[in-house]
């Protein structure tokens, strides 16, 4: 049976805990032109941040706005501190150093979750997550999407699998806990496909795993060459049949923080039916959680 992310939250913090998506005003190098300039092909102009803050604010600023906007929903909780508009370490150290100690000097925060590239943390950057990991946990999130070269390739990742293997190493050697986000649904990807990637980032050694259905987004390439009828969004029931697959090989001991998609309902042109997420995950409680 897996373990999600909220039972563990509880076990290991004892109260509820919500991540509250923060926004460091980083760019990419899949955007900036130091690998490309068009950015993965499904992502978005928010940089798959597009729920997180605005850049205007301070951390502290940003943290207060978050938590009011879900303080119905959580009453004597605690709040994870997550970088996820576009990647989290790529920016001078000194301003890294700034964003995290701001995040994680904040009382109500009980660690820090940053998404990021693995090809985005150079020694003073794994040196320094070392340092905060002193004072709260630290998680990385990174952005495999795939283990095959074709569809790291279609969806312009910009890194080979073996910069993953190297990072995953190097954030374990330094205890920093790894969550890996792998896209369910990405064109021409069979289900063994799909599996494989999930088993061999388990194997890898990652903490935690995000299974986030394939997203077709406005004003994205994905969006074009779906208009082209290129691409294939997986229907209700084609994603819950995977999503059976990829659960039975994801041992316990390896968080499942996400089984949905989260895109942004204003942007999303396909598949509609992923708008519905308490439907969705109606059904997955029956028929995936069993
Ligand atoms: S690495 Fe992340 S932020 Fe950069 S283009 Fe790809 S999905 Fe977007």
């Amino acid at each position: 049976m897996i373990k999600l992310l909220n039972e563990y939250l509880k076990e290991r913090f004892g109260c509820k805990v919500y991540k509250l998506a923060l926004n460091g005003g980083f760019t990419c190098p899949n955007r900036d032109g130091k690998i490309d300039t068009q950015g993965c092909i499904f992502c978005s102009a928010g940089g798959s941040g597009d729920f997180a803050e605005s850049p205007d604010m301070t951390i502290h600023e940003q943290i207060e706005s978050g938590k009011k906007r879900v303080e119905k929903k959580i009453k004597n909780g605690k709040y994870i501190a997550y970088f996820q508009a576009y990647t989290g370490t790529y920016a001078p150290i000194d301003k890294l150093r700034k964003l995290y100690y701001d995040a994680v000097s904040h009382p109500d925060i009980v660690a820090i979750s940053i998404a990021t590239r693995p090809d985005c943390l150079p020694p003073e950057v794994l040196d320094l997550l070392s340092e905060i990991r002193q004072i709260k946990p630290v998680w990385i999130e990174l952005g495999l999407q795939t283990i095959h070269e074709k569809s790291a390739k279609y969806i312009r990742r910009g890194y080979k699998l073996s910069v993953y293997d190297e990072a995953i190493k190097e954030l374990k050697k330094r205890q920093i806990e790894v969550i890996t986000h792998v896209i369910i649904g990405l064109p021409g990807e069979t289900v063994s496909d799909m599996t494989e990637t999930v088993k061999y980032v388990c194997n890898a050694g990652t903490d935690g795993i995000k299974l986030q259905l394939l997203h077709i987004l406005k004003n994205t390439d994905l969006a074009i060459d779906y208009e082209q009828g290129l691409v294939h969004a997986l229907s209700e029931d084609e994603y819950i049949d995977i999503l059976k697959e990829c659960t039975k090989v994801i041992p316990e001991n390896v968080i499942v923080h996400r089984l949905t998609g989260d895109g942004d309902k204003k942007i999303l042109i396909a598949p509609m039916w992923s708008g519905n997420k308490k439907h969705v995950w109606n059904r997955i409680q029956k028929e995936v959680l069993v």
